[in-house]
């Protein structure tokens, strides 16, 4: 019977897992998760997101244990710490899902399997989502996506053959410390949500029968969105839970309520939300089939419209990211979405795409080093999602529709009474609710009544917003215009476009 290890990496569950129950039947089995050095120091990792890994490593310890096997954690570099584990454990298998994921574990993964042909040990990869490898055109995409989806989940073993005792000790004496791999990086999401497979079905729940009936109405604001949304995000970045699982709950809950006359919101919001279930896996799918957009624009033409490189940067460029990144642009509804972010790591769709727009057009910054920092505030962080949206939402994709968000507006439209602004912006809890959309328009006495001295207590605003959407507006449509930005933009569509045009739009 041969020996394997399982190799969990963004996949942390027993549930509807293929490599850990193909494994299982056919010998002895080992889990194992590795904290890679290099995982930890890129610009995108977040100690936030090492917590979240942390709790979802408790509980599939735990679970790994009462089917009769075990959980290694290792600290080190890939293939090195295979290398020092086959040492001591002869596995002749080793199983994992594929990972679609930043470019350093594309590397990683070639120089596993290297590593694999020269030991002789046998590497399977099952999929995971509906992220198609390789995939040769976009065409018939959705019709794959839900054949991957309608088969139902896998079952979690019902119990594991694991090393002996005496190896098992050996084994788990090695195992990396949380404290060794955290170092003396301090997490700034002190208020994030917790990880693990029992919580993820928790939330997942709580979703489908308490809280998700005003999701499709309430999804845009940051006040209602906290719990009509499904919060399911960070438990698909870290595989706690699969989005196969979450589908067919969806169908079920779907189903149950077909027939009853009261359900009109709840099956309006839950088709709603299946949509997004495959939106998942369609900007994953991108950075799948073009790795690069993790670096640089999908449409070349845009290329040098904004400055990337932050050593070239103007010391005003420099002022306007760090005051985005501080929350301190002088734009309530900003500043309020950076600060909740810094300690929650969530805020929902609109005001990340607000985030990015502001950024991008308001601050005319690039979108890499933005992305980057929002990387490390996502707690979800999720790389082809990320990067797709970021480039989106910036413009330089040529095929989205431009949307440049009045920040102005959408405090007004999303946050009408100024409840999550004050939240978040202590500076304005007094200011009256008719100016907390645009502070620096308060008179000065009232300012002084508020407590609030604008350009002392709260930052004017950073730029002015018409002039700035002006500006911004006409350099990207100038951009859009060219020859080249169109046969790019053809391009673009070819390789990545959504056959259904609405999911592009968004
Ligand atoms: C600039 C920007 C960056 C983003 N970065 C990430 C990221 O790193 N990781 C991430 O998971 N999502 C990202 N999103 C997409 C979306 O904002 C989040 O998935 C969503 O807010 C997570 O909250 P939720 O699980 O409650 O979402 P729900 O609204 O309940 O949606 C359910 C699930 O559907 C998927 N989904 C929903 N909206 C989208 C979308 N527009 N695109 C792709 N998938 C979607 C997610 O997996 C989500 O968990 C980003 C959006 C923008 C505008």
């Amino acid at each position: 019977m041969p020996r394997a290890v399982v190799w969990f990496k963004r996949d942390l569950r027993v549930a509807d897992h293929a490599p850990l129950a193909e494994a299982a039947e056919r010998g002895p089995v080992v889990g194992l998760y590795v904290h890679e050095p290099e995982i930890l120091a890129s610009p995108e990792w977040s100690p936030g997101h090492l917590a979240f890994i942390e709790d979802c490593l408790g509980q599939l310890r735990d679970r790994l244990a009462s089917l009769g096997s075990i959980l290694l954690t290792r600290h080190g570099a890939m293939p090195d710490t295979f290398d020092r584990l086959h040492d001591q454990w002869r596995f002749e298998e080793l199983w994992s899902h594929e990972e679609t994921g930043l470019s350093i574990t594309y590397a990683r993964d070639r120089r596993v399997k290297a590593w694999c042909r020269r030991r002789n040990v046998r590497w399977t990869e099952r999929p995971q989502h509906g992220v198609v490898r390789p995939l040769a055109s976009r065409d018939g995409w959705a019709g794959r996506w839900r054949r991957r989806m309608n088969p139902p989940p896998v079952h979690a073993p019902t119990s594991l053959t694991g090393p002996t005792a005496d190896e098992t000790s050996s084994l788990a004496a090695e195992d990396a410390s949380a404290s060794d791999v955290r170092g003396d990086a301090v997490n700034p999401m002190v208020d994030a949500q917790r990880g693990g497979e029992t919580d993820a079905n928790v939330v997942l729940h709580s979703f489908l029968h308490e809280r998700g009936e005003h999701y499709q109405r309430a999804m845009s604001t940051p006040i209602e969105g906290w719990t009509a949304c499904s919060r399911l995000s960070p438990h698909l970045a870290y595989g706690s839970l699969s989005i196969r699982t979450v589908h067919h709950a969806t169908r079920d809950r779907i189903e149950s309520l077909r027939d009853d006359p009261t359900a009109g919101g709840w099956r309006r919001s839950l088709a709603s939300y299946e949509k997004r279930l495959r939106w998942h896996c369609h900007f994953m799918q991108k950075l799948e089939d073009e790795p690069e957009i993790e670096f640089r624009n999908f449409n070349r033409a845009f290329d040098g419209l904004r400055q990337e490189d932050r050593s070239c940067w103007t010391a005003e460029e420099q002022d306007r990211f760090d005051a985005w990144v501080g929350g301190r642009t002088g734009y309530p509804l900003v500043d309020a979405c950076m600060r909740c972010l810094d300690r929650t790591g969530w805020i929902n769709f609109r005001m990340r795409a607000m985030l990015v727009s502001f950024a991008a057009y308001h601050l005319w910054l690039h979108w890499k080093p933005v992305a980057e920092h929002l990387a490390t505030r996502f707690l979800d962080f999720e790389a082809g999602i990320h990067y797709s949206q970021c480039q989106m939402q910036s413009g330089v994709t040529g095929i989205n529709t431009v949307r440049i968000y009045s920040p102005v507006k959408q405090a007004i439209d999303q946050d009408p009474d100024g409840r999550f602004i004050r939240r978040w912006i202590p500076e304005l809890a007094d200011v009256p609710d008719e100016h907390i959309a645009r502070p620096e328009e308060m008179p000065p006495l009232t300012q002084h009544m508020a407590g609030c001295l604008i350009g002392e207590t709260y930052p004017a605003p950073v730029v002015d917003h018409e002039t700035a959407y002006r500006a911004a507006k006409q350099r990207i449509f100038d951009a859009r215009g060219t020859s080249r930005a169109r046969q790019e933009a053809s391009r673009v569509y070819r390789k990545h476009g959504s056959r259904s045009r609405r999911t592009e739009r968004r």
